[in-house]
């Protein structure tokens, strides 16, 4: 299929809000394309070239992008800036340059130009590909001259998405869940087959892969997929509750506790020599990590496992496991061995997705947590996590004080019934969580997705942030209240030059009343705690599920605790219905 015709359907996803709309218009344009394509104009769509394990990203900077825009135009570099600061999209910019200059002539080593050359889209994914690759001295060079090469041959419109993905801001409002959709629309005409589509997505992680499947063996090929080795599995999530009654009776009266480590989440795949590790994105963490590396070696009795555990921060002579804020620093990429000496790690391990040649997701929890122990060996640096089977609330308040006193931020209540399976990519309720703040006062993961300037000492950056939550229903973020406490002077730098390039028009991703003075693709994610929910006819937070249509929730005296989630996806931060069960449950006592 031709990019052009891509482009065409991009700009029709841009205008509209409505997801069925946007399902249908993509599924007519996916119809036309082939197996060998799929997986390219899919990652494509989700704005990058591969899935996010495999960790070949292009995100350029504006100002490079800006130099090739400059090179493949002849307009000078400044003016490029003003328009771009006019209109706030690099995409629109590069739109209105090229149509400008489609009158005149392009630069002259672009004259040579095939007229009227068409590209295919696999030719502009592998000359992206190409550029994302380059690396070592010059490369910077290289990328402007091959991304200029290719805007000054393209049409105005192709160049628009183009420069988008380069950025990494391509802004169609198409995620992961979405595409599933339109695929399964485009191939099999109803949306029926996207729970299919979801399970073999969530079993790898790799859309492209799936939908190559798809379009090659059909819907029966889908449901052969199935876990595989250094293929990360979607992590599965908790729901929460913020008391032992709650937790014990979601169910049913018996669970399984384990200790609630406050570190880094892992999934760690092992074939004889061959680890990776992947984080809760999940991204590819190997390198970070080369002594994690070795305890596996020394702990695994099989061969080929995936396992997930938590890595902390540990310190042997205190035998204490330390704060967050420590492991933390471990995710650095440089001086990866001068931090293995500062901070050594251990991992508690609590699950197990893969092994003696089978994938585990389906098994039910007692079960894997055997399984676990046959497959691994305790070791100085690997533990099993602690567990306790509890059917009263006595024995979980004494299991939850002791797992503060060791360090930990609270306990996992887990199902220990025949349907404790495990279930990729989800939040449901087989998980829960049972935190120390969730007392009072709550800590929620939100995301930013506007800001006001700030003023006085804060002038010249953002001072106050409209934070929001996620609904995974209707996939759209929903405000929930406006942070300015908390941040140190450091804190607004850093966010300032983390969020100034992800300000843009309204995303249609974000449901919100509020007229926010800037807005940003919902990205960064931190943490925040506050005094109390209350329902507000502001915030769009749970609206049309409580008792008043007009109202909505929103969190009083919010204040950022200082740590940044960079761990999270925007999509897994704290959800609307997560904040609409803490709301019922304080409001119930
Ligand atoms: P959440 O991500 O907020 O749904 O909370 C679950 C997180 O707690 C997981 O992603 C893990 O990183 C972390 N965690 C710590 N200890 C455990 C445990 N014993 N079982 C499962 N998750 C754990």
């Amino acid at each position: 299929m031709k990019f052009n015709e891509l482009s065409k359907c991009y700009f029709e996803l841009e205008k509209t809000q409505k997801k069925l709309e946007m399902i249908d218009i993509l599924a007519d344009t996916l119809k036309h394309s082939v197996s060998d394509e799929i997986g390219k104009i899919t990652f494509l769509t989700l704005g990058k070239l591969y899935p996010d394990f495999v960790g070949i990203k292009l995100m350029l900077a504006e100002k490079m992008v800006i130099k090739a825009l400059s090179l493949a135009t002849g307009t000078s570099e400044k003016s490029i800036m003003n328009t771009f600061e006019e209109i706030g999209d690099l995409g629109k910019t590069t739109h209105q340059l090229l149509e400008k200059k489609s009158q005149t002539s392009l630069l002259s080593f672009t004259q040579t130009k095939e007229e009227d050359k068409e590209y295919e889209i696999s030719e502009v994914w592998e000359i992206l590909d190409k550029i994302a690759k380059m690396s070592g001295e010059g490369s910077a060079d290289k990328k402007i001259k091959t991304l200029a090469g290719l805007i000054s041959k393209v049409k105005p419109l192709e160049a628009r998405f183009i420069i988008r993905i380069v950025i990494g801001q391509l802004r169609i409002g198409i995620e992961s869940h979405l595409l599933l959709e339109a695929l399964s629309v485009s191939k099999t005409g109803s949306r029926e087959s996207k729970p299919l589509l979801e399970r073999a997505y969530n079993s790898n992680a790799d859309i492209g892969f799936v939908a190559e499947q798809l379009y090659e063996g059909g819907i029966e090929a889908v449901k052969q997929i199935e876990v595989r080795l250094f293929n990360p599995i979607r992590v599965m999530l908790a729901q929460r509750v913020s008391s032992s009654e709650e937790l014990l009776e979601k169910f049913g009266g018996k669970c399984s506790l384990e200790y609630k480590y406050d570190g880094l989440r892992v999934q760690i795949h092992k074939k004889g020599d061959d680890i990776k590790l992947f984080s809760r994105k999940p991204e590819d963490i190997t390198n970070q990590f080369p002594d994690v590396n070795r305890f596996i070696k020394e702990a695994a009795i099989e061969d080929e496992i995936i396992i997930e555990g938590e890595i902390v921060a540990y310190d042997s002579t205190k035998e204490k496991i330390l704060p967050f804020q420590q492991v933390a620093q471990r995710k650095r990429k440089y001086d990866v061995d001068q931090k293995i000496e500062e901070i050594p790690v251990r991992v508690y391990l609590f699950d197990v997705l893969y092994c003696y040649n089978e994938s585990r997701l389906d098994t039910e929890y007692i079960e894997r947590r055997k399984l676990l122990t046959e497959i691994i060996k305790e070791t100085e640096n690997i533990k099993f996590s602690h567990q306790l089977v509890v059917d009263n609330t006595d024995d979980i308040e004494i299991f939850f004080n002791q797992a503060l006193e060791n360090s930990c931020e609270g306990v996992m209540g887990k199902d220990v019934s025949p349907d404790s399976i495990y279930q990729a990519g989800a939040r449901g309720w087989n998980w829960v969580k049972f935190k120390q703040d969730y007392i009072l006062p709550d800590t929620f993961d939100l995301v930013i997705i506007g800001a006001d300037y700030g003023k006085g000492k804060r002038a010249g950056k953002y001072g106050t942030f409209l934070l929001g939550c996620y609904n995974p229903e209707n996939l759209v973020y929903q405000t929930f209240t406006w942070v300015g406490a908390g941040f140190s002077d450091e804190d607004l730098d850093i966010l300032y030059k983390m969020l100034k390039p992800l300000s843009r028009d309204k995303p249609k991703e974000v449901e919100s009343e509020i007229e926010s003075p800037v807005w940003f693709d919902p990205q960064i994610v931190i943490e925040v705690e506050g005094a109390e929910i209350t329902v507000s006819p502001m915030h769009t937070c749970a609206k049309g599920e409580l008792e008043r249509e007009s109202d909505g929730l929103a969190l009083r005296f919010p204040r950022f605790t200082g740590k940044m989630v960079e761990d999270r996806l925007a999509e897994q931060a704290t959800s609307t219905e997560e904040i609409h069960q803490i709301y019922l449950s304080k409001k119930d006592k």
